[in-house]
Formats: C-alpha cells, structure tokens, sequence
C-alpha cells in the first residue's frame, strides 16, 4: 500500500495567512525600531542624561498607553467587563492606540485567540510553543515577547473573532484613523515639551523620551505578560493553560501581570484579587464606576475566588 502522503495540520479556526512583506514590515516596526530606541536611549543618557521635564511628559505617556491597553483594549474591548460612557469608551479606545500596538480591533482579535487556545496549539504567542527544555523555553520566551509578530504566518481574523467591534461605528472609524492616531502618540509628546519649554530642542527632546523611548519601553513591559506571565511565577488557581501571577510585571503593567486570575476569569474587572495583589487598573475602573462613567462592572465574587484557589490547591 503506498504511503499516505503527510498532511500538514489544519490552521487554527479564524485565521488568515499574513504576506511575508507585511510580516517584515512588523519585524522592522514593533522588534527592530524599539530595539534601536533603547539603545540609542542608553547611549543618550549616557552622555547627557535625561531632564526632569522629559521624564514628566515619558511618565505621563507611559501611563496613558499601558492604561490604555489594561483598561480600554483589554479589559472593556477584549472581554467586556464593564462598560463606558461615549465618551470614556472613546477615550480609553484612543489611549490603546496610542500604545502604538495596533487597531482595537486587531489587537482584540489576536488576544481572543490566544484565551482560547492559550498555551495549546493555536495560541499566536505561548512561551512554550516550541515545548518545554532550556533552549525551547528560550526560543519560546522571545517568540512570545515579539517574536511571533514576525514568526506568525497566520493572523486572528476580525471578522472571526472581533465582529462585535466591527459592528461598533466608533471602534470602525477610529481603526480607519489608527495612522493618524499613530502619528499623535509621537506629535504629542513633541508638542508638549515644545511648548512647555518654548523651544525646538524641548520639542525634539520630549519626542524623544515621550515618543520613542516610550513606545520600546512600553511595548516590552505589555508582552512581558505574554511572555514571563506564562512561564515563571505562582498559580494561585487552577487552569488549563500555565498562566501565572507575576508581581514585578504587574507593577510595570498596572495590575495585568496578575495573569493567572485573569485567565481563571477573564471577564472580572480585577486581575489582581488576592491580598497584596495590587491592581492599578480595578482601581481607575472603580474611580470611572463611582464618577457614573463605567457601569456593569464585572467585580470578581469572593466565593468563586475562594473556590478557584481550592480547586488549584488540589491540583498541587
Ligand atoms: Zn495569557
Ligand atoms: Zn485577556
């Protein structure tokens, strides 16, 4: 009988293949342009340091990106756990982008994708995709951390996975923007230290440290949940995939580095639910609720918390 001949397994459900030209454009802007902002940033402080105005307007950026994913991308677009006002749901959708890590709707679809295969095949960033030894976790940790924006053939499609935000008018015409939002994140910055100190050096410096350096540094502090939250840290509950609670990246992140709740969870408002587990995040979302801006807020339920870590207690 002859050999059957080998079938290459069937791609994940809501997948589309990505052009090799287009993968090298995400290899150039989202690994290479950071990796060159850092360390032209290092060589900069180096020599001459860095200004306290600089430092404000970086900080002030910083914050509004990683808030913009934990709490507009993630938390209200990926996995509805409360809702906004107009306004507010505008706002945090336009602070997600100016994280510079894609359209909403994109950048949902992939992370939806990776809740329902996370850490299995299918899953677009796992640390343990290339399985489980020394040099496998290695090549793994660095595919999830940015990795696999190039290494990826296939893309989460939108329309798969995302149609409730291709159905939202203002989520479609802000995507449609994201080039213009995009050049804000950096005009921004600009503008600010250009004013502030009324100067083009002010300017030139604030884009910088608000723009460039930013953007890096950003970008590695939210992969860092894809990445070191999957592989080294506590499990508090039990789950199907090797999600993990990770403090120093809930630190950098605001509160997603309590990754193993989240995935137990995935719609509570709050990642970080045990004591000691602070979430920057659940607090802004709070502050929203109380001013009446957010509602339907999904808090986590005690007994369910409880309930979790029991049954990760039985695993162990
Ligand atoms: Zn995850
Ligand atoms: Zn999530």
């Amino acid at each position: 009988m002859p050999a059957s001949p080998e079938r290459a397994p069937a791609p994940p459900v809501g997948t589309a293949p990505v052009p090799t030209a287009r993968r090298t454009a995400y290899l150039i802007v989202l690994v290479v342009l950071p990796l060159v902002a850092l360390a032209a940033a290092a060589a900069v402080a180096w020599g001459r340091g860095i200004g306290l105005r600089d430092v404000a307007i970086a900080v002030a950026m910083y914050l509004v990106s990683i808030y913009g994913i934990s709490v507009g991308y993630h938390r209200m677009l990926t996995h509805r756990s409360f809702r906004a006002r107009r306004p507010l749901r505008l706002a945090l959708a336009v602070a997600g982008g100016l994280a510079l890590e894609g359209p909403a709707a994109l950048w949902v679809a992939e992370h939806r994708r990776h809740h329902k295969y996370a850490d299995r095949p299918g899953d677009p960033h796992s640390p343990w995709a290339y399985g489980d030894g020394g040099r496998a976790l290695l090549r793994g940790l660095a595919h999830a951390q940015a990795g696999w924006f190039y290494t990826a053939r296939l893309r989460s499609r939108r329309e798969h996975w995302a149609p409730d935000l291709l159905a939202d008018p203002d989520i479609r015409r802000l995507d449609a923007a994201y080039p213009a939002v995009a050049a804000l994140s950096f005009l921004l910055p600009a503008a600010v230290g250009g004013l502030w100190s009324l100067s083009w050096t002010g300017a030139l410096t604030a884009l910088f440290w608000g723009g460039f350096v930013r953007y890096a540094v950003v970008h590695h502090v939210t992969w860092s949940v894809n990445s070191v939250a999957h592989a080294f840290g506590g499990r508090d509950f039990a789950t199907r995939d090797r999600s993990t609670n990770v403090r120093w990246v809930a630190v950098l992140t605001l509160g997603e580095g309590w990754h193993n709740w989240h995935h137990a969870e995935p719609t509570s408002a709050r990642h970080g639910v045990l004591k000691g587990q602070h979430d920057p995040s659940a607090w802004l979302i709070r502050r929203f609720e109380r001013a009446g801006w957010a509602y339907d807020v999904r808090w986590p339920d005690p007994a369910r918390i409880e309930a979790r870590r029991a049954g990760a207690a039985a695993v162990r």
